[in-house]
Order: structure tokens, then sequence, then C-alpha cells
């Protein structure tokens, strides 16, 4: 749905409210605490109470959207905003859009983000595969007395201007910028055995992606990655020859890639994958300037989700209702 058409649909709060009950309950609520449905009708602030357990509750009462003080229709107009943005949608915009706190703006894109991941978790890649690795630089969050966090301690993270350098060098061509050699010659430092994040990705050719934040990229890492997305008796994997996949032959059909001689034979290549890691880069400089390794997965969840959905129109019913599963009420 683009804003329009959401301001349609929901002209005031009571309409935005319905729409997340509908997702939630069907037509009759429930008691989010005891599943009664014997409950009385709708007080003055939404609330319902129930006359089984004597409990009052709303529609985000138990639910991930359960500590919010916004009106649900700001979400439901952030939901547009974010699924309509290709490249994702800064809180710094968010905050002007939406009206709301920059803090605010900034809880509610990392919310948004973690009911994208939701979807994420649940995929499973097969056909020809695809599989690569890209490193992104993290800016680590500085404190009120000039040091900065243990996350940049530990990894030795470049400084912002470095990073959007290197990475608009190296990321926006992709035919360099990594550890092997026909990609790093230029700055052999770049790439795999530089301090940058490895992010690992394996995509279905006309399928979906998954992408994900590691600390390590040895074969026991990346064949986890495999293990938990990969339908491994359906599947062919390519890669390129970094060490990594040497042994990848011993869980799935392999072939790599020998990017010192060329980059495709006959349809053997990584093309979709580093379309992918274009994508995600191309966001994360252009509209996440300062993406810290703490939040880099959310991030990495968001494109993920996009990339998924790319040829969907849901995207924005998906998040309403995954922001209207349950959790735990302990
Ligand atoms: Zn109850």
């Amino acid at each position: 749905m683009n804003l329009i058409e959401i301001t349609n649909s929901f002209p005031d709060e009571l309409s935005a409210i319905k729409h997340f009950e509908r997702l939630r309950w069907g037509k009759k609520p429930k008691c989010a605490y005891c599943g009664s449905e014997n409950i009385g009708v709708r007080n003055a602030d939404h609330r319902f109470n129930c006359k089984n357990c004597n409990k009052t509750f709303s529609v985000t009462t138990n639910t991930l959207l359960h500590d919010t003080r916004l009106p649900l229709k700001t979400w439901l107009i952030s939901f547009a905003i974010v699924t309509d943005a290709k490249k994702g949608v800064s809180a710094k915009q968010l905050e002007r859009n939406i009206g709301v706190h920059y803090e605010t703006a900034w809880a509610m894109g990392h919310k948004i983000r973690s009911l994208m991941a939701i979807e994420n978790k649940e995929i499973e890649l097969s056909g020809i595969l695809e599989m690569d690795e890209t490193y992104v630089g993290g800016k680590p969050r500085k404190f009120n007395d000039g040091t900065t966090s243990d996350v940049r301690k530990a990894y030795k993270i470049p400084q912002l201007d470095e990073r959007i350098h290197d990475l608009k060098e190296a990321g926006m061509k992709l035919k360099r910028g990594r550890g092997n050699p026909a990609k790093s010659d230029i700055n052999p430092k770049r790439g795999r055995g530089t301090s940058k994040i490895p992010v690992v990705g394996i995509v279905s050719r006309n399928g979906d992606v998954i992408a994900e934040v590691m600390k390590k990229t040895t074969y026991t890492d990346l064949k986890k990655l495999v293990n938990k997305y990969v339908d491994k008796n359906d599947s062919v994997m390519i890669t390129d020859e970094y060490t990594g996949y040497n042994r990848f032959s011993e869980i799935i059909e392999h072939i790599s890639i020998d990017h010192q001689k060329l980059y495709s034979y006959k349809g053997v290549n990584t093309n979709s994958i580093e379309s992918f890691w274009a994508i995600v880069k191309r966001g994360i400089i252009g509209q996440y300037h300062q993406v810290s390794l703490k939040y880099l997965p959310n991030y990495v969840s968001e494109f993920v989700f996009k990339y998924n959905n790319r040829n969907q129109d849901d995207m924005f019913e998906t998040l309403v209702k995954n922001s209207m599963k349950t959790v735990s009420t302990n």
C-alpha cells in the first residue's frame, strides 16, 4: 500500500485499531491473557474487559507492539513508508515524515526490521544457488567521554569516512575489493583479511536470498549457514575459490569458479549474489550512514526481506500480521 491508500483506508485511529484487531483475532476479540471470548464491549480507550479473568487488554497486549505508546495509525503509515522505500528509510527521514522524535523514529525503524526478520527465518533455498561474502564496515557507538564501545575495540572498525570511501570504491565496483587476487589487486588489504565485518549470503537464482552477519568465514561457519537454510539434496552451490568453500563438496553438490581467470563460464557465476550485495551496499551507504556492528544484522534483514518480496505487494500486510504475533506473558 502506498501512503494515499493508507490514509484513505485508515482515516482515523479507530479504523487502524480495527485493522490490527482483524489480523490478530478475526471477527471477535479474545482475551489477551486467558483467551476467553467472554469479554465486554470496547471501552473509550479501545481496551476490553475480560469477564473471565477480569483483566483489561488492548489489541497490542502481549504482541510485538506491546509497549508502544504511538497511535496504531502511525505504525501503519510507517509500515507503508518503510516497505515502499527500496533502499530503506533512515530514522531522520521517518522522523520528518511522521512527526515523531528522532529516538522514536530510530526505535520504530528497528522494530520494523525485527518484524521483517521473522519472515527471513522461515526461508529454505533450493535449486541453483550462489554463495558469497561481502564486507561491511560498522560505525561504533561513541560515548560522551569520547571513548568508543567494546565492539569497536574488539573489531577495530574503520572510521565512517574511511568506510564510506572503501565501500564506494570497493562495493560499487563489484569486481574489486575482496580477498581473492582478482578483486583485491588494487588494494590487497581490502576484503578478506581486513577488519571489516563479513556478511555471508546465499541466493537461489530467481528465488530467495538469505544473508547473515558472521564473525568468521571458516568452512565450519559457512557450512552452518548452508545447513540452516539449504535443501542440500535438491541444490547445486556455486561459489568462488575462497578456501572456506574448499570442502563444500562434502556437504552439497558444489561448483567453484576461479575469479582469477574468469567471472562466468556457461552460466556458472555468482552474479545474482553480487547484485544483492550491490543493493545492500547502496542502501547502507545511501540511507544508513551510521550502521554499528550491533545493528548491522537488522539492516541486513531488511534487505533480505525486501529482496524476497520484490515481486509482491503484501509486504505491508506481512508487517501488520507479524506485529500482532503474541509473545510470552511471563
Ligand atoms: Zn481473560
